[in-house]
């Protein structure tokens, strides 16, 4: 593919120009990271040493990550990790990609709805970013922190993320609620979850797109995507001193969300970006 370069700053510019003429908006960043990756350095020596000579091996491997993001393989799964909150976590195709605007979730959890002594619970865990982050960001709180998937090599991997992180987090294999035992339901007192709410008419399936390469039981959900949200909503009685539920969702999909939050007794406190907060 890019043979004749010797240079940093060489294979920055061919990239970069293959990668925008294949549509990918982060065409700059991504060539960037796919370099610093390889050459086990940051962005800023990247760019303060532009030009740095490749060896032939360094090129065969840059080229090979670029051919994968040529075709919209998502960057996070070609480099192996995605930042989230700060810190970086394993990720990989039995997980989706953590996006930046879950960290919303976080920022509401911020707001004071965290006491001494709280036990959450991460519903559809994933790559276990949320677990993870509220464990160390509340850390100084003693909060007790449970975690679920219904997904065995989800739990792999977000086992993976709170050891490399130090994080002290139960995992438990479930669908929803469903295997939760009721003791441990019974501590519970806020509810996070980040389910799988596209609705599969959103996205054109003959197109390229990232989500081609997400797990689809990650992404998502039937009834207009409301399907596994709505179980949930639906399961919450289960859990006795419940104070806080937070979901993230498309802002589209609040009102329903919303209406039966409330057939379920709780009330909605704030929304803001794709997070929707509700009160017991
Ligand atoms: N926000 C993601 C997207 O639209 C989906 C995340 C999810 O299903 N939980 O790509």
């Amino acid at each position: 593919m890019i043979n004749k370069v010797t240079t940093v700053n060489n294979w920055l510019k061919l990239a970069k120009n293959k990668l925008k003429e294949a549509q990918i908006s982060s065409y700059s960043l991504d060539s960037e990271l796919i370099l610093c990756n390889i050459l086990k350095v940051d962005r800023t020596t990247i760019l303060a040493y532009p030009k740095r000579k490749l060896t032939k091996q360094n090129i065969f491997h840059a080229n090979h990550f670029l051919k994968r993001r040529l075709q919209h393989e998502p960057l996070a799964y070609i480099l192996g990790f995605k930042e989230f909150y700060g810190r970086n976590f394993k990720v990989n195709s039995s997980v989706l990609v953590p996006r930046p605007e879950t960290e919303e979730i976080i920022e509401q959890l911020k707001n004071n709805l965290v006491n001494n002594n709280e036990t959450l619970l991460d519903i559809g865990t994933g790559s276990g970013i949320l677990a993870v982050t509220i464990a160390k960001e509340f850390q100084n709180k003693n909060i007790k922190a449970y975690a679920s998937d219904i997904s065995k090599d989800a739990l792999v991997l977000a086992k993976d993320n709170a050891i490399l992180h130090n994080a002290n987090i139960s995992f438990i294999k479930s669908n929803l609620l469903e295997n939760i035992e009721q003791n441990i339901l019974n501590e519970v007192t806020i509810l996070i979850a980040n389910l799988p709410y596209v609705n599969k008419n959103w996205i054109d399936q003959e197109k390229p797109n990232e989500l081609h390469y997400e797990p689809q039981i990650a992404l998502y959900s039937e009834k207009e995507g409301l399907e596994l949200i709505e179980k949930l909503l639906n399961t919450t009685n289960k859990i006795p001193n419940l104070k806080y539920l937070i979901l993230e969702a498309d802002p589209e999909q609040f009102c329903k969300i919303e209406k039966i939050a409330q057939e379920n007794n709780l009330k909605k406190m704030v929304q803001k970006n794709y997070t929707i907060v509700f009160k017991k």
